[in-house]
């Protein structure tokens, strides 16, 4: 690469790292650990790579469980970061939800068998700084999750 290409390069590029996972509650774990390794870069201390692993494990849940039903179906991780602020991406094909709002609300769960708190949501907006949900029933789920590292 000669001095001019180089200098044509933005300062700082986002990189981002994609995982495909089956839909299957032990691969939680495993998104958990991938993003944790892909924060080492940023400097994290060990508060901040707990809460996103938090984070992580509650939206990864979410795919597996609420929009999966744990069928082994594909979800996606995407681990990103620019300027010091992680971004993870938890993307599902699974049935979407209708009220996103409501779903966002503390303590509110479509869960019947009292085995889920309906704490998912907060927890991720607890420990991260910024949390978006796109959803449509039918089609899917999108959680987009950024949090400033050694801010
Ligand atoms: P907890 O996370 O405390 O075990 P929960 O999963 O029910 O309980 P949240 O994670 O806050 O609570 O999610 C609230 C509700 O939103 C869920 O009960 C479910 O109906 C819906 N939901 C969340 N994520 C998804 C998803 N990826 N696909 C479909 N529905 C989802
Ligand atoms: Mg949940």
């Amino acid at each position: 690469m000669d001095t001019q290409e180089r200098k044509q390069e933005p300062l700082e590029r986002r990189e981002t790292m994609r995982v495909e996972l089956e839909s299957y509650s032990h691969n939680e774990q495993l998104a958990r650990v991938v993003v944790a390794a892909y924060m080492t870069r940023l400097n994290p201390t060990v508060d901040e790579t707990e809460d996103v692993k938090t984070a992580v494990s509650e939206a990864v849940t979410n795919a597996i469980i609420h929009g999966y039903q744990e069928s082994g179906e594909t979800l996606i991780l995407r681990v990103s970061s620019v300027g010091g602020e992680l971004q993870v991406e938890v993307e599902d094909h699974g049935v979407g939800i209708p009220d996103v709002e409501q779903a966002r609300q503390p303590l509110y769960t479509t869960s019947t068998e009292g085995e889920r708190s309906g704490m998912g949501f907060t927890f991720m907006e607890t420990f991260m700084d910024q949390v978006e949900v796109r959803s449509a029933p039918g089609s899917g789920t999108l959680v987009v999750m950024k949090k400033k590292i050694g801010a």
